[in-house]
């Protein structure tokens, strides 16, 4: 008997990255002038390169972005069932830490009660369906942990190469802790730009380190890999198989072609997916059901109040829908959930026991694990007529649609497909082949 583990209830995992975003704060607006300023100071008479944001923009561009399309945002992606990855970042530019409540006149429109609707925003409408993550700090400069005064050096530029000794957990630590203290534990986190690159080994052991510390969390998750080119995976790194220790990096693999990271780069739907559902990038991925992991940036949703990157992922999202008409092909997931069911897929114990050691009729397969999972899903190369797990009776269902967790469905006279939710410790499946 040949067992194997598929992707959830056979389902391809589809998730929305959302970076750059904060309470309040437009953050390319202070990008920009950060950048250039600095540039001014470092530079003097360099003139800013393309990937530097475009001075000539900025007098277009908000310093701020209302909590209202916030709202409108995350109930439009509650209604579709979008869900993902969604930055909180946590000392936005250093204008403001978010667990202090960005006072009054911090920034141009900004009030306390604007900061207030914007959380509010947060933990209601976005965190049901999306993960949070802190961006590390500002998402500009490096921040002295000592004072919280900005350096001269920049999270994205000469933090790209981190220090590997104790100041790069204690950064992401510090990250996770402003967090927790507006009440987010954080499933994982997210790179502002390419932050630990080129020492990705130390810094995924950081982030874990630091996931422990703060928030007692064995298993997160990190953002730092956007391919274009290549098939998507999900690596895992430092498993420890007996303690449940682990974390994913989430990589994507389409994006972005919202609206950049700008606000003023319009990108296109076809790039994603075209209207035929031929062309593009993701119907290749989604006919080899690796996962599809999109990436955009907030400031390019809202795109200077004009919304073209949120019109975009509306054209995306119908187009998906159209190539999963009775939703039996994709699955939207948050990123945690696609690390967890990774782990689970890799670092879980099956054993098949020979026919006869419970009774000649029941087939046992014992599961041991320590990385729990939805949905965990299993195909067995025989027509199963009764199936247990842990004594309790499965439910027969006879199409793709009708599969959910609890259920099995046998394919074709001669394959059957288990699901159920993964606990930790032992499961005991008991099937009767037909
Ligand atoms: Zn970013």
């Amino acid at each position: 008997m040949n067992i194997t583990v598929c992707n959830p209830l056979l389902r391809t995992p589809l998730s929305l990255i959302v970076d750059d975003s904060c309470p309040v704060i437009n953050l390319t607006y202070y990008w920009i002038q950060q950048r250039h300023a600095w540039k001014a100071r470092h530079q003097p008479g360099v003139p800013p390169d393309r990937w530097e944001g475009n001075a000539a923009q900025l007098k277009k561009i908000p310093p701020t972005i209302p909590a209202d399309f916030a709202a409108e945002w995350a109930e439009w992606c509650w209604e579709n069932g979008v869900k993902g990855k969604f930055s909180l970042i946590p000392y936005p530019a250093g204008v403001g830490r978010v667990d202090e409540g960005f006072p009054a006149q911090v920034v141009e429109k900004s009030s306390t009660l604007e900061y207030q609707a914007w959380m509010r925003v947060y933990r209601e409408l976005i965190w049901p369906s999306f993960d949070l993550t802190p961006e590390m700090l500002t998402h500009t400069a490096v921040v002295d942990l000592d004072t919280f005064a900005l350096t001269e050096e920049w999270e994205q530029v000469e933090w790209v190469n981190p220090p590997v000794d104790n100041r790069l957990t204690d950064y992401i630590i510090a990250a996770m802790e402003i967090l927790d203290n507006v009440g987010i534990p954080c499933e994982g986190v997210t790179s502002p730009g390419a932050f630990g690159k080129r020492q990705e080994a130390a810094y995924a052991k950081a982030v874990l380190t630091a996931s422990q510390h703060v928030n007692n969390n064995p298993r997160p998750f990190y953002f730092l890999w956007l391919k274009n080119d290549e098939l998507p995976d999900v690596p895992i790194w430092y498993p420890e198989k007996e303690n449940g220790v682990a974390i994913a990096s989430i990589v994507a693999c389409a994006g972005d072609w919202f609206g950049g990271w700008t606000g003023y780069d319009l990108g296109d739907a076809d790039r994603f997916i075209t209207e035929d559902l031929q062309e593009g990038r993701l119907p290749p991925i989604l006919e080899k059901e690796l996962p599809c992991v999109l990436v955009g940036h907030w400031p390019g949703f809202y795109f200077n109040g004009e919304k073209c990157g949120f019109e975009i992922l509306k054209t995306v999202k119908t187009r998906l829908d159209n190539y999963d008409p009775d939703g039996t092909k994709t699955l939207w997931m948050k990123t945690s959930e696609i690390g967890h069911y990774w782990m689970a897929r890799e670092l879980t114990d099956i054993t098949v026991l020979p026919v006869g050691v419970v009774s000649n009729r029941i087939q046992q397969i014992n599961l041991s694990t320590q990385f729990p999972t939805a949905n965990f899903t299993l195909a067995i190369d025989a027509p199963i007529r009764h199936v247990q797990v842990n004594g309790w009776d499965l439910r027969e269902v006879h199409s793709r649609r009708d599969f959910q967790r609890d259920t099995f469905l046998i394919e074709g006279n001669q394959q059957t497909f288990i699901a159920f939710d993964l606990e930790i410790g032992e499961t005991q499946l008991a099937l009767i082949v037909a």
